[in-house]
């Protein structure tokens, strides 16, 4: 492999990473930095000069910004890194735990499905639970997984993992105020250092903002729904809302 050749493939793997939308919405900040990780390494091996590191880092960012937007618009997103409860419908007890996309059957279960463990993989089709690869026995779409036999559980998130640590999911709505105060003024005002350490905490609120008011001053304050709050408790299945948006519409707009 000449020089021209191993540019061009270690420039493809970046482009990839790039391209790599359910990695980008399920964890923004650890694409970015995959990214620039990617970028930096080629810079040291001198297959690209500081230039085109720089510009590389630019879309990276570009990417990041698009993610917080997408977020913003519509923030219920199954993310592989999570702990979720499997609750069944309509009530009853649950099912099992799903954690890094595994399905582990709770021990009163495992008998009536004969010890059936799955696991979520993205695939063209969206969301899938296969007990192996080729078999299919569910999707996922926003946070219900339904069977095909037509059950269907809720995945109720119960933790988070942020740079390799678990956490809880966070419940306190004083906690929740504090982060959109502040995750508000920093997409506001570009401060991308204070986002990326906040906002992976804020998704494991369980709270989004009020789809009624908007959390808007003025509106707030007479909103039933989330009885003046701003937000409320986070919906299980998200709405069909998208931006629209492109990585390469959101590189133009920083061009
Ligand atoms: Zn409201």
């Amino acid at each position: 492999m000449n020089f021209e050749q191993a540019k061009a493939l270690r420039i493809r793997q970046w482009r990839d990473t790039l391209d790599d939308q359910n990695f980008r919405r399920e964890n923004p900040e650890a694409h970015r930095s995959s990214l620039r990780d990617l970028s930096a390494k080629l810079a040291e091996e001198n297959l690209i000069d500081r230039l085109e590191q720089f510009d590389m880092d630019e879309m990276a960012n570009a990417a990041y910004w698009l993610a917080i937007e997408e977020l913003h618009a519509n923030p219920v997103v199954y993310r592989s890194s999570y702990g979720y409860d499997v609750m069944p419908r309509g009530g009853g007890p649950r099912l099992g735990t799903l954690f890094h996309s595994v399905l582990t059957l709770d021990g009163d279960n495992a008998s009536e499905v004969r010890g059936f463990n799955g696991k979520i993989y993205h695939t063209e089709n969206g969301l899938e639970l296969n007990q192996d690869y080729h078999h299919l026995h569910g999707t996922v779409e926003g946070l219900v997984l339904k069977l095909k036999d037509g059950r269907q559980f809720d995945l109720v998130e119960t933790k988070g993992m942020v740079q390799g640590v678990i956490y809880d999911k966070i419940d306190d709505p004083d906690v929740y105020r504090w982060m959109t105060d502040l995750i508000q003024v920093a997409t506001e005002n570009k401060l991308l250092k204070i986002l990326l350490r906040i906002r992976p905490f804020y998704e494991m609120a369980r709270f989004v903002q009020c789809p009624t008011c908007l959390d808007r001053f003025g509106k707030r304050e007479d909103c039933g729904p989330c009885a003046g709050r701003g937000f409320v408790e986070k919906p299980l299945v998200p709405e069909q809302t998208s931006t629209g948006a492109t990585v390469s519409s959101v590189q133009d707009q920083c061009n």
